[in-house]
């Protein structure tokens, strides 16, 4: 996963570490496997499974809005795999708030919310269809359910004929 919630808004990662000192065991442990950035457990998880599954993509691309964490060019399709405290999963027990700074944590994943909107707003006008992974949705209770509805969502995406597909000039992709 990106540092997408640090790079917009500048935080100073100190500041986080302060902040996350004061989180539960479990809230600080999400918090800095997102912080440290790309190749996050859920995000290996999912690239292993399509990979297993003869699906080939590009990751991380810049050229796209929110730089989503895999493309999958001949699907037309971007996925993302969010961590639910930092992009505020609705509902979701993993998701909650600390005590501690709650005003803080709420505009901070408030602005992380509004951000992924409009990237997604951005990625679907130019024709993507978008997938989101919840990191919860990979816990061992559910996670063959949600692989497998990964692959039948991707089935049902008419593969692009080559001609079709998007040049790589015209969205920057790289
Ligand atoms: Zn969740």
């Amino acid at each position: 996963m990106e540092q997408r919630c640090c790079e917009s808004t500048n935080f100073d990662l100190k500041q986080i570490d302060n902040m996350t000192d004061k989180l539960t065991k479990e809230q600080r442990h999400l918090c800095m496997s997102h912080i440290r950035g790309k190749d996050t457990k859920p995000e290996m998880i999912v690239r292993k499974f399509l990979f297993a599954n003869g699906f080939r993509y590009r990751l991380h691309v810049k050229g796209l809005p929110g730089k989503p964490d895999i493309v999958l060019r001949k699907y037309r399709t971007v996925l993302f795999v969010n961590g639910c405290f930092w992009h505020g999963h609705e509902g979701c027990s993993y998701a909650k708030l600390p005590d501690q700074n709650r005003e803080f944590w709420a505009s901070k994943i408030s602005l992380n919310k509004e951000r992924d909107m409009r990237e997604c707003t951005l990625l679907s006008a130019s024709g993507w269809n978008i997938i989101v992974i919840w990191q919860c949705q990979l816990k061992s209770k559910i996670i063959n359910e949600t692989l497998n509805s990964l692959l039948d969502e991707l089935k049902g995406y008419k593969q692009l004929e080559k001609n079709n597909m998007i040049a790589e000039n015209d969205i920057n992709y790289k």
